[in-house]
């Protein structure tokens, strides 16, 4: 058995759900690329275009058919019923995991569903659009709260702890990543730094590392997420 699991997801597990990346050629938001409205020059330029970029991608989280899908489902499910331990990082910013019932989930390149203060740098979550007129709950200023996400140039949020979680693993699970954007796609190299750690990679595409993992199974995550997670589960009792 395993004693200490880390999952790590990318866009993969979420284009399943119906949600958009706005990466690649066509990925293109009102003729912008992602860019140009995700970073912190595009915030201080033309806020109101930020705010409302990430508004839409916030309210489209509340939308009926935006659900989690079965692969959130069976990691959710393995979170609750393995004997072990089983972190969840995951490189996406919408709050699927969380619907599904993930209770505590790294959002490494931040969440549509948090703000933050850029004066007294406080967090919190944040469901409804976001403008410059909104006041900072904690200490009052106005024009100070921005989306709570990791834009271009940005330091991934969490970093930390997360690599002291893949340092400790002995089971590293990749889905739905692209084996593009790093830090994320080194984590399986701190992984494989373990004689004993085992690593495993679910995506529709193969990802640029695939040769770094021991398993690589193609496919989508949504059949092959619950098959592993049976397997795991089935193997622990
Ligand atoms: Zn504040």
């Amino acid at each position: 058995m395993f004693q200490h699991i880390v999952i790590l997801t990318g866009s993969g597990i979420s284009a399943e759900s119906g949600i958009r990346t706005y990466r690649g050629d066509e990925g293109l938001w009102e003729n912008h690329r992602l860019e140009d409205v995700a970073t912190p020059e595009a915030f201080a330029a033309n806020p109101d275009l930020v705010y409302r970029f990430y508004n839409e991608r916030r309210r489209q989280l509340k939308s009926p058919e935006i659900r989690p899908n079965p692969a959130h489902e069976a990691i959710a499910r393995l979170q609750r019923e393995y004997p072990g331990q089983v972190a969840l990082i995951t490189q996406n910013v919408d709050n699927l995991h969380e619907q599904a019932g993930s209770k505590q989930v790294w959002h490494m390149h931040g969440a549509l569903t948090r703000a933050r203060c850029t004066a007294c740098e406080q967090s919190r979550a944040w469901h409804d659009d976001l403008d410059a007129s909104h006041a900072c709950p904690d200490c009052g200023q106005r024009s100070t709260l921005r989306p709570d996400i990791v834009w271009f140039g940005e330091m991934p949020m969490g970093l930390e702890h997360i690599v002291e979680q893949v340092e400790h693993c002995d089971l590293f699970i990749a889905i739905g990543t692209s084996g593009v954007v790093y830090p994320a796609a080194g984590l399986v190299q701190i992984a494989r730094q373990q004689a004993l750690a085992h690593t495993v990679c679910l995506t529709l595409d193969p990802p640029v590392n695939e040769h770094q993992f021991h398993d690589y199974q193609q496919g989508l995550a949504s059949e092959l997420v619950p098959q592993l997670v049976d397997a795991l589960l089935a193997e622990e009792k």
